[in-house]
């Protein structure tokens, strides 16, 4: 049985052990996230590396996604465990800084939180969010810069929690100081794809995609969407994008936990008609952070997530920071498969032709010949990885193989829901590019001989787009 639907994982001290990070990439994995949130450069780098190197070894072609932080206000650090905050009592915020000399003052616990800006953007009745909404505060007094709060529902305060501001406007813009760091930083790891946090206008992505180009980098952008104004800007966004996240985590805080799922829907709708990889993101599998065994609701949310339409789903604390990494990727991928394979499944449909570029009414057409001939497979060439993603999109039955020269696109294609990819010399004769194919089918027992397979390409050896649909009987004589 085979998975369609791409597995995102988040690296993080838990797969921190080799031989966990390898039977994670074995159990499922098909992209890395790098949290530039949490952990260094260095720690970074490593871990890459070592993902890299199992890869090759596996014979699995593993993507990274670098995923800036954003704006995101978060508290200091804590001591161990953690502070507990009692629900009724009060507690005292110290904006601007890493770590307090007391985590008390006046008998009142006291938090740092790394945003300067906190006792400016709060006033006496403001709601204050930590850890994705599990503990609420109400500013009561702003005064010297200190925030006091009470607390409305309590519990354990961790360091580097996310604290939220629901209908404040955040007055810091969306890529930090820190972000430029980190995006030239990605660029320098070679990360397949850069995630953008708290998204609100397209003009964000586009500056992003300048600073990338700026770099002499390549790396496309993924939108993740968690601001309102995001949602109020889907359409445009989207057209600007080339990919998106449904950041679930911040999204529900910020809108409410039962707007979210409709949300999701009209989220992984529009990304679909657009041809954009979506990634279906936060809490999927939360449970497992603790259990070795998800939750019937989650179980659900996963399936369900598939059935909308997503390209890809995503684990975080799960595999970042749990006790059963490998437990998680096996469990989500078990899901995905068994769901996939549910007559509830819908295949999303595509627009109607005069909304669809040349490429795109290729890349559908090619998908109907590959089903009515009965190919085995389908392969796609592709300079940048585009082609593959349109053949993606119009989610074929059959395996697709995405062929490209070009090692970045070849990592960008381990996010695309149902390729298969593998790198193939630069060829400028069509015959070359069909024998270079043919090997690559066999090679991977994608095709035997005998077998149809139907192939889309451009014009051999330029970049122009999407053209030409063949279909091939594999190891037929290759006639110009
Ligand atoms: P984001 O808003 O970008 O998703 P996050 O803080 O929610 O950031 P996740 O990657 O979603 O981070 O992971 C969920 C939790 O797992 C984090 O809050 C943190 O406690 C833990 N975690 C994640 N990555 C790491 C890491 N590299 N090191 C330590 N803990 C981590
Ligand atoms: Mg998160
Ligand atoms: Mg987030």
């Amino acid at each position: 049985m085979t998975r369609r639907a791409k597995i995102v994982a988040t690296l993080g001290p838990a797969l921190d052990d080799r031989e966990k990070l390898r039977a994670a990439v074995e159990a499922g994995i098909d992209v890395v996230r790098l949290n530039f949130s949490h952990g260094d450069h260095d720690t970074h780098a490593r871990r890459l590396e070592t993902v890299r190197e199992l890869g090759q070894r596996l014979g699995r072609n593993v993507g990274c996604l670098a995923d800036l932080q954003g704006p995101k206000i978060r508290l200091g650090m804590l001591p161990d465990p953690g502070i507990e905050i009692v629900t009724g009592g009060e507690v005292y915020l110290h904006p601007g800084v890493e770590e307090l000399d007391a985590y008390e003052s006046e008998g009142l616990p006291a938090l740092p939180v790394v945003y300067e800006a906190l006792a400016d953007d709060v006033t006496p009745g403001s709601l204050m969010l930590i850890d994705d909404g599990s503990l609420r505060l109400v500013a009561s007094r702003v005064e010297d810069g200190v925030v006091r709060a009470r607390v409305v529902a309590g519990g354990l305060a961790k360091s580097r929690k996310g604290l939220n501001l629901p209908g404040v406007k955040v007055s810091a813009p969306c890529l930090t100081e820190k972000d430029i760091e980190d995006l030239e930083f990605a660029n320098q790891l070679g990360a397949d794809w850069v995630a953008l946090s708290f998204v609100r206008t397209p003009d964000d992505i586009m500056d992003v995609r300048e600073r990338i180009k700026a770099l002499n980098g390549e790396s496309p952008v993924i939108a993740k969407l968690e601001r309102p104004e995001a949602i109020e800007n889907l359409t445009d966004i989207i057209d600007v994008t080339d990919a998106v996240m449904v950041a679930r985590g911040d999204l529900g805080v910020e809108i409410g936990p039962e707007r979210v799922p409709a949300i999701q829907k009209e989220i992984i709708a529009e990304a679909n008609a657009e041809s954009r990889p979506v990634i279906t993101a936060t809490e999927m599998l939360d449970s497992m952070i603790n259990s070795p065994r998800p939750t019937r609701a989650e179980a659900s949310d996963v399936a369900n997530a598939i059935f909308d339409g997503t390209d890809a789903v995503m684990l975080s604390g799960e595999t970042a920071a749990g006790s059963y990494p490998v437990e998680a990727v096996r469990t989500m991928a078990r899901i995905v498969e068994v769901a996939e394979r549910s007559p509830h499944l819908i295949h999303p449909s595509p627009p109607p032709h005069s909304e669809l570029s040349v490429s795109r009414v290729v890349a559908q057409s090619a998908v109907q010949v590959a089903r009515d001939v009965q190919a085995t497979a389908i392969v796609a060439f592709s300079m940048t990885g585009w082609s593959v993603q349109l053949v993606s999109k119009m989610r074929p039955e059959m395996p697709l193989v995405g062929l490209t020269p070009s090692a970045r696109a070849h990592g960008r294609t381990a996010l695309m829901w149902g390729t298969e990819a593998a790198l193939v010399p630069m060829k400028d004769r069509a015959q070359e590019l069909l024998q270079a194919a043919e090997k690559v089918l066999l090679d991977g027992n994608w095709a035997a001989t005998g077998d149809t397979v139907v192939m889309v390409t451009g014009p051999p050896g330029s970049l122009g787009g999407t053209s030409r649909i063949w279909v091939h009987r594999v190891g037929d004589e290759i006639i110009h």
